[in-house]
C-alpha cells in the first residue's frame, strides 16, 4: 500500500514527510522486517511522519521543518479503489463531512465483526439496528457488514436526517432502495428502513421485548444516546430487557449511560469507529471497563504518541492510526483521531483474544472537547457529574444534562449547564455547586466562580445534525 499510494503518488502528503525523514521504500521494508510494524510506526512518528488531527481536518496547515506541505482531502484517498461513494459522517462536531464508502471495505470489516458477535454469543440472535439511512453511512454500513456473513437485521429503524436538499434526498433514497432491492434479488431479506423519530424509542423496546419472548435474546445496534432512549422508554413502560444486548458506538460509551441501560436487565457491548476508516474494534467479552474494545488489527494498527492539546499545557497520549487493509478508503499513516485513552496488550481469554486480536483500547476520551475559559475538564469527572451525580440528586437521566460551550457577542467563552425543563430544579445555585464539587476541579471554581461563566439554561439538550448527543456540546 505504501509503495502504490505514497512512493508512487506525487500528491501524497506522506511522500514529502517520508522524504523529510530521509526514509525510502527500501528503508521502510527493512525496518518493518527487522523491528516489526509497531516499532516502525513509532520510529516514523518520532521522525515527523504523522498527520495531526487538526492537520487532517484542514484546520491547521501541515508544516514540517518550517516548510508547509499542501494537503487536500482527496490526496488521502486510496488510489486502488474505484467506485467510492461519498456518504456523510455523523461527525461529533455536528457538521457532516463526506467520507469514502466502499463496498469492499465494508466486506473487509465483516470477519472481525462476525468473530466479535460469536465471542459474545450473539451470532444467531435476532438483530435490529436504529441508525441512519444514506447520506449518513452508519445504517447501510451496519446492514451490509452483517448481511455479508448472513446475520441480516430483522428491522432497520432509521433516524430521520432533515437538513438535506431535495436532490441529495432523492439520490440517497435511490441508494437506500438499491441496497434493499439488490439484497432481496440475491436472496438476502434486507428490511426496508423505517423512519423513527427520537421520541418513539418505545417502538424499538417493544420489538426487543417480542424477540425476547420468542428467542430469549436479541441485539440492538445503535448509537449510545439512542440506546439509552430505548432503555428509558422500556423502563417507564415496565418492559424488562433481560437477555437483550445493546451494541453501542458513535458516541462515548460512558459509565453513566451504560449503567442506565443495564438497569433494564440488558447487556452492552461497545463498538469503536471513526469516519476516516470505519469500525476499528468491538467490545471484549471479558472487559475491565464498559468501553474496552479489541482493535481489529487485521485492518488497522494503532500506536500512542504524546501531543499537546491546542491552547493548553496538557499532554495526552493520542491515538495514531495506520490503515492496513487494501480496501481502506483513506490511506492513514500515523493519523491522529481526536481521541486518547489506554492502549494495552493483555490475554483476556475471550473469543477475540484466541483469534489473535491482542490489543485492547479503553477509557477513550476526546481531547478536542471539554475545554472552557482555560479550564480543562478533560477526564471522566465531568462526565460522571453530568451522567450520574446530577441525575441521582435532581432526577432525570443522562439525556437531560449537557454542558454547552459557546461564544457570546464579545467572543468570550460561556459555558452553560443545560438541564431539560422536565427536571424540577428549585435552586439553580445548588446545582452549580453540586456540579463544580463533583468535578473535583478546584481551578474550575476559581475561574468560573468570579467571571460567572457557568450558568444554567433550561432547555432540551442539543443534538448534532445526525441525532447524537455529546455530554459537552460546542457551539462555535
Ligand atoms: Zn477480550
Amino acid at each position: 500500500m505504501v509503495r502504490q499510494n505514497v512512493f508512487s503518488n506525487p500528491n501524497s502528503p506522506y511522500l514529502q514527510l517520508m522524504q523529510a525523514a530521509h526514509c525510502e521504500m527500501g528503508d521502510l521494508e527493512k525496518m518493518v522486517a527487522s523491528k516489526g510494524l509497531e516499532q516502525t510506526l513509532l520510529t516514523l512518528r518520532r521522525e515527523g511522519v504523522y498527520i495531526s488531527f487538526e492537520e487532517y481536518k484542514g484546520r491547521k496547515p501541515l508544516v514540517r521543518n518550517g516548510r508547509e506541505i499542501p494537503i487536500r482531502a482527496e490526496d488521502f484517498r486510496n488510489r486502488n479503489l474505484a467506485g467510492m461513494l461519498d456518504a456523510e459522517t455523523g461527525g461529533s462536531t455536528g457538521v457532516g463531512r463526506p467520507v469514502g464508502l466502499h463496498i469492499s471495505h465494508i466486506a473487509a470489516q465483516a470477519p472481525a465483526r462476525m468473530l466479535a458477535f460469536e465471542a459474545h454469543g450473539l451470532q444467531s440472535s435476532p438483530f435490529a439496528i436504529w441508525m441512519g439511512v444514506l447520506p449518513d453511512s452508519s445504517g447501510p454500513n451496519n446492514v451490509l457488514r452483517s448481511a455479508k456473513y448472513g446475520q441480516v437485521p430483522k428491522r432497520w429503524f432509521a433516524h430521520v436526517v432533515t437538513a438535506d436538499s431535495l436532490k441529495r434526498r432523492l439520490k440517497s433514497r435511490l441508494y437506500n432502495r438499491a441496497i434493499v432491492v439488490l439484497g432481496r434479488l440475491n436472496g438476502i431479506p434486507i428490511p426496508e428502513p423505517e423512519p423513527l423519530p427520537f421520541d418513539q424509542a418505545l417502538v424499538v423496546a417493544e420489538w426487543m421485548s417480542e424477540e425476547l419472548k420468542s428467542f430469549g435474546q436479541c441485539v440492538l445496534r445503535t448509537q449510545v444516546s439512542k440506546g439509552l432512549r430505548v432503555a428509558l422508554a422500556a423502563e417507564s413502560a415496565g418492559v424488562n430487557l433481560t437477555g437483550a444486548t445493546f451494541v453501542l458506538g458513535g458516541e462515548p460509551v460512558t459509565p453513566g449511560k451504560v449503567a442506565a441501560i443495564r438497569r433494564t436487565g440488558a447487556a452492552t457491548v461497545p463498538m469503536y469507529s471513526f469516519s476516516e476508516h470505519g469500525t476499528v474494534g468491538i467490545g471484549c467479552a471479558n472487559p475491565v471497563g464498559e468501553d474496552e474494545i479489541h482493535v481489529f488489527q487485521d485492518i488497522i494498527e494503532v500506536i500512542q504518541f504524546p501531543r499537546k492539546v491546542l491552547g493548553h499545557d496538557i499532554v495526552v497520549d493520542a491515538f495514531n492510526w495506520t490503515s492496513l487493509s487494501p480496501t481502506a478508503p483513506n490511506i492513514l499513516l500515523n493519523v491522529e483521531s481526536d481521541d486518547y485513552g489506554v492502549v494495552e496488550e493483555r490475554a483476556c481469554g475471550c473469543g477475540l483474544d484466541s483469534c489473535g486480536f491482542r490489543k485492547h483500547i479503553r477509557n477513550v476520551r476526546s481531547f478536542q472537547k471539554l475545554t472552557g475559559e482555560g479550564v480543562t475538564l478533560i477526564g471522566s469527572d465531568a462526565i460522571r457529574a453530568l451522567e450520574e451525580i446530577l441525575p441521582a440528586r435532581y432526577g432525570g437521566s443522562p439525556l437531560d444534562y449537557q454542558l454547552l460551550e459557546e461564544e457570546d457577542n464579545d467572543g468570550l467563552t460561556r459555558v452553560s449547564l443545560i438541564i431539560d425543563p422536565s427536571v424540577p430544579i428549585d435552586n439553580e445555585q445548588d446545582v452549580i455547586e453540586t456540579f463544580v464539587t463533583a468535578t473535583g476541579n478546584h481551578a474550575l471554581r476559581q475561574v468560573w466562580g468570579p467571571v460567572n461563566t457557568l450558568r444554567i439554561k433550561r432547555q432540551k439538550p442539543i443534538l448534532t445534525s445526525r441525532g447524537k448527543m455529546n455530554p459537552l456540546h460546542l457551539l462555535k
